[in-house]
């Protein structure tokens, strides 16, 4: 963060701290949140993290689950609730996103509100709304962001196993358990230092990838066997389902998320897609390998982004009609695909 000093001036004295996270929170969004969360109110601020929307039971054991506000289709309460904390809030945080327009609603909330903004986020081509960021592309996780943020405010003895579990839930997922290419030694180094304050490994592993219902297996052994098509010439896999298809195998938020990590594991294949229906639009989940960037396709096609191997987008076209769309845009990417 550049304007370090007068951050840490701005933290000196108890707040009214928001922290926000995006639509459909993964583990480095919460984790990042709650891992904040639980820091500031070691200095005595009083703080809220509120979600846009429900996230997976894979999350939900994360330590301070229990205090967040998450936005609900079907009751009105938790947005009035979330709105009143925006308005009285002295500083908002932003994490994990930097477009407002990924938070729905709270997005022209936040953007409207009076609070001093902090962004810290790892996305590509950041939204500048925030006074103060700390935003960097090459650091895998937001959770590790916020482990540095802690280092430079010289705070660093005030991580405990509460801070650390919820930070290496982040670091863990975003890096595909320290599998993905953007996992550095700087990874490894906030592993160590999160895993000496308390993090325990397995426990989070466990909590995290080993608590899938029997409809989640079934779910995924459906999508392997039935819906994951290879197109060769475009070293490309995808697979769609429909609402009646997940609802066939009783699908809860976050059965879907790994399937299209599978598509990337055939040999060969450079980009995989995952698209399904979430009823108010179709979702899409883009990974790739190498230079291929599917943040530049998600962002040109689809409203979306992320990163360069990973990226996800929207389209309020049917599920069919969105398929369609994608192979018809792929020629256009085919070269591209074809390089080494
Ligand atoms: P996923 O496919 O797991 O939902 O998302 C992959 C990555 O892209 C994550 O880092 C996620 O935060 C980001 N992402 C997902 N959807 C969007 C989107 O609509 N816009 C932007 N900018 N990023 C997205
Ligand atoms: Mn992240």
């Amino acid at each position: 963060m550049k304007n370090i000093t007068a951050f840490k001036s701005l933290l000196s004295k108890p707040a009214a701290v928001v922290i926000v996270t995006h639509f459909k929170p993964d583990a480095d969004a919460l984790g990042s949140s709650l891992g904040l969360a639980a820091f500031l109110k070691k200095s005595g601020h009083s703080v809220s993290v509120i979600t846009p929307s429900d996230y997976p039971d894979f999350l939900a054991w994360m330590p301070g689950n229990e205090t967040v506000v998450a936005l609900a289709k079907d009751n009105p309460e938790p947005e009035a609730k979330a709105t009143a904390l925006i308005a009285k809030a002295e500083i908002i945080f932003c994490l994990d996103f930097s477009n407002l327009s990924r938070i729905n609603s709270l997005g022209d909330k936040i953007r409207n509100a009076t609070a001093t903004k902090v962004l810290i986020d790892h996305h590509l081509e950041p939204e500048r709304f925030a006074m103060y960021e700390q935003w960097d592309p090459a650091s895998a996780s937001t959770a590790g962001l916020i482990f540095e943020l802690i280092e430079a405010l010289g705070e660093k003895d005030k991580l405990d196993a509460t801070i650390a579990t919820c930070l290496y839930a982040g670091l863990m997922t975003d890096t595909g358990s320290f599998k993905h290419n953007n996992t550095r030694h700087r990874e490894f180094q906030i592993a160590s230092e999160l895993v000496r304050c308390g993090a325990n490994p397995h426990t989070i592993a466990q909590q995290i990838y080993d608590t899938n219902s029997l409809e989640r297996l079934r779910l995924t052994g459906f999508v392997l066997s039935k819906k994951l098509v290879v197109l060769p010439e475009y070293h490309t896999a995808y697979m769609t389902l429909s609402q009646e298809e997940l609802k066939e195998f009783g699908a809860q938020t976050g059965d879907t998320e790994g399937l299209v990590n599978y598509g990337l594991s055939i040999k060969g294949v450079k980009m995989s897609v995952l698209m399904y229906d979430r009823k108010e639009e179709i979702k899409l989940s883009f990974r790739s390998l190498g230079t291929f960037s599917v943040n530049e396709l998600a962002r040109k096609y689809f409203e979306g982004g992320g990163h360069r191997n990973a990226s996800g987008g929207q389209s309020k076209l049917s599920l069919d009609e969105t398929l369609k769309k994608l192979l018809a845009v792929l020629p256009e990417y085919k070269q591209q695909l074809n390089q080494d």
